[in-house]
């Protein structure tokens, strides 16, 4: 399904359970924009956890980190309203392996997106809230 604000492909993928609290919408699945980042809620996720880098080369290979990093791209974009899920979501993908804020550098450095949201602001905001 093509992304609802700007029409580009969309990668989807499922959210797993841990994480799935953390988020505005507690549906099996979400999918990923390619091109602005947008992320949306699925009803009908394919069962394994796809590879992000053609989203971006950003994205960690590691599958846990990985999905954790799409979910946290869901939050961002209400960063107050989603202080204590940023923070867990954070945590989760901390845990496995990877740096937050050197992934958000490396989307807001990645010259084929055009991200929804000013990600060099955001990731100063989180910063200061992790
Ligand atoms: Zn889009």
């Amino acid at each position: 399904m093509p992304c609802q604000r700007c029409g580009a492909p969309t990668l989807s993928f499922p959210t797993p359970a841990d994480l799935r609290a953390h988020l505005p919408d507690d549906r099996a699945g979400a999918t990923i924009c390619t091109r602005c980042l947008a992320v949306a809620p699925s009803d009908e996720p394919p069962s394994d956890v796809p590879d992000f880098r053609p989203v971006s080369d950003a994205f960690p290979r590691n599958e846990e980190a990985a999905v954790a990093l799409a979910c946290l791209l869901a939050l961002l974009d209400s960063l107050v309203l989603y202080r204590d899920e940023i923070d867990a979501v954070a945590t989760y993908a901390e845990t496995h392996g990877t740096d937050v804020l050197r992934f958000l550098e490396r989307l807001d450095a990645d010259d084929d997106l055009k991200p929804h949201f000013d990600v060099a602001r955001r990731t100063r905001q989180l910063e200061q809230l992790i």
